[in-house]
């Protein structure tokens, strides 16, 4: 499957439409999820296109996963949901393919906090 460059995120990228944002460096940009699903949530998503995990994990240099990731985890230490800042934890949702309702074709995490946020998967059947 190609990347398709139209999709929502790769246009914040260009800088064609805003975005509320968090952090950005040369790898990652994070940005809070403009229809929260609980008090904190953010979007974090690699500078370069890739379409899921199953891409980024096998296609993105070294540099690039490990800026994704260490910038993944400074956003829940500056968003106040890191427990080692004094939050209470989050949890890390990335969500891949039509099984997973993946809404947009660009690799990201959801990072959920702020509030208790349930169970896993309590809606699956
Ligand atoms: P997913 O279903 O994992 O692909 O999630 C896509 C997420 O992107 C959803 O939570 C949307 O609310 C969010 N989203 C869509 N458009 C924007 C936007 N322009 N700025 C911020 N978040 C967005």
């Amino acid at each position: 499957m190609a990347y398709d460059d139209s999709n929502i995120f790769a246009r914040i990228l260009r800088g064609e439409i805003p975005c509320n944002r968090i952090a950005e460096d040369d790898y990652a940009l994070a940005f809070h999820d403009i229809a929260p699903q609980a008090p904190v949530h953010a979007l974090v998503i690699p500078k370069a296109a890739y379409i899921d995990l199953d891409d980024f994990s096998a296609n993105a240099s070294d540099a690039e996963i490990a800026g994704f990731w260490r910038m993944a985890g400074q956003v829940g230490r500056m968003l106040g949901v890191a427990q080692a800042g004094g939050g209470n934890g989050y949890r890390l949702i990335s969500n891949a393919g039509p099984d997973a309702h993946q809404e947009v074709p660009h690799f990201h995490i959801h990072i959920l906090g702020g509030h208790p946020v349930g169970r896993m998967l309590a809606d699956a059947r």
